[in-house]
C-alpha cells in the first residue's frame, strides 16, 4: 500500500456526478463520473458518491488515511456553513443535509458549494484566472452561471447568492423574454446558447434572406454554434445577432467590473468556444461601459479547464476546509 495524501473534488450535475482525486496542489490524480442518481428525490446520491470513492481508493491500492477532505459542488441554492441543500430542482433535493449525509457516508470532512462557485475557484487556482485575487467567472452554457472571487475568496453574500450574473436585467420593457427565474429580461435569456438560439430564430423571421435561414430551413432549429459558423461566412444577420449579445454583456461586465475593479474575467462554457468571434466584439463594447482605470486593470480569458474546472474547483474548498 501506498500512502499518498490527496483531496476528493465532487461536482454534481444534472446527469453525471465527476469525481477526482487531486494532489494537494491541484493536480488531478485521476478523474471519472458516475450517474445522477434521482430515483427518491436523490436519496442516494451521498451513497453512491461514497462507494464510487472506496471502490477507486481501492483500485488505486491506497490506503484509507490517503484522502484528506471532500470538496464538493451542487446545484441549487445552498447553505455554505450547514452545507444544507435547500432546493436543487434538477436533482430533487428539498432541504436536504447533504454535508452531513455524505461525512456520515465517507468518514471524510465535507466543504460544500454551489456547482458555479467552485468552477469559478478551479479556474482561479490551476486555470486560467491565473491566482488572480480578483476575479470575475462567468459560464455561457445552457444558462448564464457566475462566480465572484473578491481577495481570493468566492463572495456568498447574504444569503448565498451573491454571482447570480445570470439574472442581471438587460432588457427592462416589455420585449424581455421570460427567463426560468420568473422574471423577465435576464442576461440568461440572450447570452446563453439557448438565448443566442432564440434570438437567431427571431432574427430569421425578421430578415429571412440570410445564411442562417437556409440553416433554419434544413434543420427545422438553429443552435449558438450556428450563429457563430454564420458570422465566419460573413452573414449580416449572424454578426449583428452578434453586436446584440456582445452590447449586452459587455454592458453586464462592465457595470461589474465598475464595482469590483476585477483583474481578470473569465468566460467558460460551450458558448466562450466561439473564441475571438465573440471576445472582440465583447471585449469594445465592455471598454465603452468600464471606467478607464477598471478597463486598464482588466484582462479578458477564456476558461482553460473544462470540465475538471468543478472537480480541481472542489478539490481547492477541500483545502481550505
Ligand atoms: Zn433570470
Amino acid at each position: 500500500m501506498v500512502s499518498k495524501k490527496w483531496f476528493v473534488g465532487v461536482d454534481i450535475g444534472g446527469t453525471t456526478i465527476k469525481l477526482a482525486f487531486v494532489t494537494l496542489d491541484g493536480d488531478i490524480v485521476t478523474k471519472w463520473e458516475i450517474p445522477t442518481n434521482k430515483i427518491d428525490d436523490g436519496k442516494h446520491i451521498t451513497s453512491d458518491i461514497a462507494r464510487a470513492i472506496e471502490e477507486k481508493r481501492e483500485e488505486l491500492g491506497v490506503t484509507n488515511d490517503a484522502l484528506k477532505a471532500i470538496g464538493l459542488g451542487a446545484p441549487g441554492f445552498i447553505n455554505m456553513e450547514s452545507g444544507f441543500i435547500y432546493h436543487a430542482v434538477n436533482i430533487g433535493w428539498k432541504n436536504f443535509a447533504l454535508k452531513d449525509e455524505l461525512e456520515k457516508e465517507t468518514g471524510l470532512s465535507v466543504t460544500v458549494d454551489n456547482d458555479a462557485n467552485i468552477a469559478a475557484l478551479g479556474e482561479m487556482w490551476r486555470g486560467a484566472g491565473d491566482e488572480a485575487k480578483n476575479l470575475l467567472c462567468v459560464t455561457l452554457g445552457t444558462g448564464v452561471g457566475g462566480g465572484v472571487i473578491v481577495n481570493g475568496q468566492i463572495l456568498h453574500g447574504v444569503n448565498g447568492m451573491a454571482g447570480e450574473i445570470g439574472h442581471l436585467t438587460s432588457i427592462t420593457d416589455e420585449s424581455g423574454a421570460p427567463c426560468n427565474c420568473g422574471k423577465t429580461g435576464c442576461l440568461e435569456t440572450i447570452a446563453s446558447a439557448t438565448g443566442i438560439a432564440r434570438l437567431a430564430m427571431e432574427g430569421v423571421q425578421k430578415q429571412p434572406d440570410s445564411i442562417l435561414q437556409t440553416v433554419f430551413e434544413r434543420q427545422g432549429t438553429l443552435t449558438a454554434k450556428d450563429v457563430f459558423d454564420a458570422v465566419k461566412a460573413e452573414d449580416e444577420l449572424a454578426k449583428s445577432i452578434i453586436d446584440e449579445i456582445s452590447f449586452h454583456l459587455g454592458l453586464a461586465l462592465a457595470n461589474l467590473a465598475n464595482a469590483l475593479n476585477p483583474e481578470i474575467i473569465v468566460l467558460g462554457g460551450g458558448v466562450s468556444k466561439a473564441g475571438d468571434l465573440l471576445m472582440n466584439p465583447l471585449k469594445e463594447q465592455f471598454k465603452c461601459f468600464a471606467l478607464p482605470r477598471v478597463e486598464e486593470g482588466c484582462k479578458f480569458r477564456i476558461a482553460t479547464l473544462g470540465n475538471d474546472a468543478g472537480v480541481i474547483g472542489g478539490a481547492w474548498l477541500a483545502k481550505q476546509g
